[in-house]
């Protein structure tokens, strides 16, 4: 009984807690016969409101939303069978799974949701699902890498990268997700002898976010440096970012073997959903071909399904094969990764 073990937990906690759940509580009063759908999102508002709004406009069910930075799944399992929430949206592999893995979720049997989602990119039991994609992209500087000198992460590792590559902490999900997706290919052994390989080649310790590391080369403090694709789309929104990207190419790599490592923006079923037939409709909608454009061209994502067109600016930078590894396979090794990044010591 979560209620029970929270109620044992410090008075501070349970304070934050009570007004966490007064919160839900008021936001989610509304009419009993009122069709609406309840999501918790870690997403930021303006990636999905179109989309709810396109929802609710063909539906008539309403959606509430509630944002959060973090503490959703502690959120989620503190409020129990009482809990308002329907849908949860996040990003992450990583979260996707630490949601079903603490049993807050439940499946989801609908051939219209799988037709449209991939199987790499789902829970093999249909807790979770993908709607978006990021590719974890090299970048690398013009004026220093010749064209096809680094074509595969492997290659991060190389002596010929001494004191030339940088990179935000080992311990983020998005690097964690990759050195697990490394585990997975290659096996533990292997994924050490890369990561050490790497932290010897690194310029500096890992430090900032995947945009500084664009900063750096622009900067000279190194020449590659590995980002989610989607910040290339979005620094060129910034006048003074966009001058860091103009020093760089953006590689795709492992594209002649198993292609770019990715990762996903995903929806799962909470468990005790209140709304669950409303909240079914919304997640078949999510998946449709229309919303998915939708989602991914709005923070400049690839759609999961290769039926969804992408933007233009997608277009742009060309088409690449990803790693079509099972995620949840890459998931689960997530913990041997963060144990390894802090063997290798390789924040410090
Ligand atoms: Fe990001």
């Amino acid at each position: 009984m979560p209620l029970i073990i929270n109620l044992m937990r410090p008075l501070a906690r349970n304070l934050a807690i009570g007004f966490a759940l007064i919160s839900a509580l008021y936001l989610f009063a509304a009419p009993v016969d009122a069709e609406e759908v309840n999501v918790y999102s870690y997403r930021k508002p303006h990636l999905i409101k179109p989309m709810f709004d396109a929802f609710s406009a063909e539906t008539g069910i309403k959606v509430n939303a509630v944002f959060a930075k973090k503490g959703m799944l502690e959120r989620i399992r503190i409020e129990g069978i009482n809990s308002p929430v329907d849908v949860v949206l996040t990003v992450d592999i990583g979260r996707l799974s630490d949601v079903k893995n603490a049993g807050l979720t439940q499946p989801v049997h609908s051939s219209k949701i799988l037709q449209n989602i991939p199987a790499d990119v789902r829970d093999p039991e249909n807790h979770w699902f993908g709607l978006t994609a990021r590719a974890r992209i090299l970048v690398t500087a013009k004026d220093r890498v010749a064209p096809g000198l680094i074509t595969r992460y492997e290659d991060l590792a190389e002596p010929i990268l001494k004191g030339r590559v940088c990179m935000r902490s080992g311990k983020h999900p998005y690097n964690i997700a990759l050195v697990a997706s490394m585990i997975q290919k290659h096996g533990h052994a292997a994924a050490q002898k890369w990561l050490e390989g790497l932290k010897a080649n690194l310029a500096r310790t890992p430090q900032g976010n995947d945009r500084s590391q664009v900063k750096a080369i622009a900067e000279g403090v190194c020449d590659v440096a590995i980002i989610n694709h989607y910040y290339m789309y979005q620094m060129t929104q910034n006048h003074e970012q966009k001058a860091w990207v103009d020093t760089v190419d953006s590689v795709f790599p492992n594209q002649n073997d198993r292609g770019t490592h990715i990762n996903i923006s995903g929806m799962t079923l909470a468990k005790y959903a209140p709304h669950r037939a409303n909240a079914t409709r919304l997640m078949v909608f999510l998946a449709s071909v229309r919303a998915q454009k939708m989602y991914a061209e709005v923070n400049g994502e690839y759609p999961v399904s290769e039926a969804v067109e992408t933007s233009a600016y997608l277009k742009s930078l060309g088409t690449f094969k990803r790693d079509t590894v099972a995620l949840a396979k890459v998931a689960a090794k997530r913990t041997l990764a963060s144990k390894l990044v802090d063997r290798v010591d390789f924040n410090n």
